[in-house]
């Protein structure tokens, strides 16, 4: 394949050597159960109690126990989610969350509601994506029993007033999850200083194998597993443990803590350069999202009037840029993404969505070569569009 320009580290990242040749060993040499009491049991017992010290540590957590390995950042929601509503039924069945979360936690409060009767609010946002924490108090009732809200936006990279809700739920004596999947490796995260009671990480988005996992439970929440099963993760993640993918996770999570300030500086520079750039050089141009430190290190995203994000994608695609849209094609229809929508966009404005999201090995090279390409390519699609009339 020829030169290829990465620009989608939001779905996921390349796997780190460092975490390749972790993981190697468990594949083979060291298969062994974490359950088996015996030598080899042991082994994989101890990779796993080491992995599970490095994601503490990059939470800032104050007990490896307090982690609980999954199988993805969609299954660690699930069960924050599922598992404390289901936990606290006794107290209440009302949740808040808001609009832009990301589907694993919309669609586990849309199953709530439809099969279980739980009530959900969903907080609307403002036009950079921020929920109001004036309505988030107003939205809470007597019966309220969990809030979910995500630490920053994977469409956008709003990233929300989490101490603040943390402390709001705290008052009221309301769980407080969130998603932190896209804050993770790029923000500081400090579990014990925001006082969040659980919250999600994926380690396919730090530089870390896909299909691992993870949920923070702060000691003391209640939690119904989701799944029936052995006695796994105390009791509350029933399965064999995927070894060789925690032990990846451990890694990337040591990595990450190690090449946060640098990697944080690197990428601001170059997505405010992004930002500057195209503002400058192209008209008829959203920013979506807030600038400055309410905005993820690696996140940019723009709206292009007139033309469609998948056309923009395409043709970055014929030059060698991977990059992502907001929208999700659904049976055959585009449909605008819910996040782009609700910042209150028309549904012509959201279709002209393009994310670029930056990682650990993006280079100053490659932001030229994006830079050098996509002023055209938004005027070539223009100057084809009916809508466009120069
Ligand atoms: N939450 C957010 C904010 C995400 O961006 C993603 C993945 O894109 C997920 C959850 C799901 O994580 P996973 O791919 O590990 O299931």
């Amino acid at each position: 394949m020829s030169k290829r320009y990465y620009f989608d580290h939001a779905a996921t990242t390349t796997l780190d050597s460092e975490v390749f040749q972790a993981m190697e060993p468990f594949f083979q040499d060291k298969f062994g159960n974490p359950s088996s009491i015996y030598q080899e049991g042991q082994q994989a017992e101890r990779a796993l109690t080491e992995a599970r010290e490095k994601v503490q540590q990059m939470i800032n957590a104050a007990d490896s126990r307090e982690i609980i390995f999954t199988g993805s950042g969609t299954e660690a929601d699930n069960l924050a989610i599922k598992g404390a509503a289901m936990a606290r039924m006794d107290r209440g069945n009302h949740i808040i969350t808001s609009k832009t979360e990301h589907h694993a936690v919309l669609h586990t409060c849309e199953f709530l509601e439809k099969h279980l009767d739980f009530e959900v609010t969903y907080l609307p946002v403002d036009e950079e994506g921020l929920i109001d924490l004036q309505e988030l108090e107003e939205a809470i009732r007597p019966d309220t029993i969990l809030i979910t809200i995500m630490t920053a936006n994977n469409e956008i990279g709003t990233i929300q007033p989490i101490f603040r809700i943390a402390e709001i739920a705290g008052e009221h004596d309301i769980y407080f999850h969130t998603d932190a999947v896209q804050a993770a490796g790029q923000l500081e995260i400090d579990v014990q200083q925001s006082g969040v009671d659980l919250l999600s990480l994926s380690a396919h988005k730090i530089n870390g194998p896909k299909g691992v996992g993870a949920l923070y439970v702060k000691k003391g929440t209640r939690l119904l597993p989701q799944m029936q099963g052995g006695a796994q993760e105390r009791k509350r993640r029933a399965s064999t443990e995927n070894v060789p993918g925690i032990v990846g996770f451990g890694k990337a999570a040591e990595l990450a803590v190690k090449r946060l300030p640098e990697k944080r500086q690197k990428l601001i520079k170059f997505r405010d350069r992004i930002i500057d750039t195209v503002l400058d050089e192209i008209s008829e141009v959203r920013l979506n999202g807030p600038r400055g430190d309410q905005r993820l290190p690696n996140n940019v995203s723009f709206c292009f009037r007139y033309i469609e994000g998948e056309s923009i994608l395409l043709n970055l695609d014929m030059l060698g840029i991977a990059a992502s849209s907001g929208s999700a094609c659904t049976s055959g229809s585009l449909d605008p993404s819910h996040v782009m929508l609700s910042l209150g966009l028309s549904h012509e404005v959201a279709h002209g969505s393009l994310r670029i999201s930056m990682g650990y090995s993006t280079t100053e090279e490659e932001v030229d070569y994006l830079l050098e390409n996509l002023p055209s390519v938004i005027q070539k699609l223009r100057d084809m569009s009916p809508l466009y009339e120069g």
